[in-house]
């Protein structure tokens, strides 16, 4: 899949509409459009990467940043002390339909674990 083809790449290059939620140095956030609690962010990669599994140690200082810039977006939403929760889907078995790499990020509500 080509960069032009993808929709969350469409979306980092704003040539597809989303409620956009914050921004940093090759990281970006928003609404999900079909959200799963009070709080359901979406944190991309501005590069597209399909899958968390395709990420190489020159990744790492971004992976790193990312899980900051989720601790942010969290606690700017009043979730610090309550909690939320971070989620990856790696791969179509894992749930994976979008295939740019992306973080959920959920608050607002509790969660069970193990998932389902
Ligand atoms: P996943 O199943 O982990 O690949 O998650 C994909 C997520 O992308 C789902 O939660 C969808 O609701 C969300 N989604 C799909 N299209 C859009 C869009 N155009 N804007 C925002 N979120 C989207």
């Amino acid at each position: 899949m080509t960069p032009s083809e993808c929709l969350f790449c469409r979306i980092a290059q704003r040539q597809l509409p989303a409620r956009i939620a914050g921004e940093e140095d090759g990281l970006l956030a928003f609404e999900d459009v079909n959200p799963q609690a009070p709080v359901h962010l979406l944190i991309i990669p501005t590069e597209h990467l399909p899958t968390l599994a395709d990420a190489t140690p020159a990744h790492t200082p971004l992976l790193g940043r990312t899980v900051q810039f989720a601790n942010r977006l969290a606690r700017e939403r009043g979730l610090g002390t309550d909690g939320y929760r971070l989620v990856v889907n790696c791969g179509a078995k894992a749930g994976q339909s979008v295939f740019h790499l992306h973080w959920h990020l959920l608050g607002g509500r509790s969660f069970q674990w193990p998932p389902g």
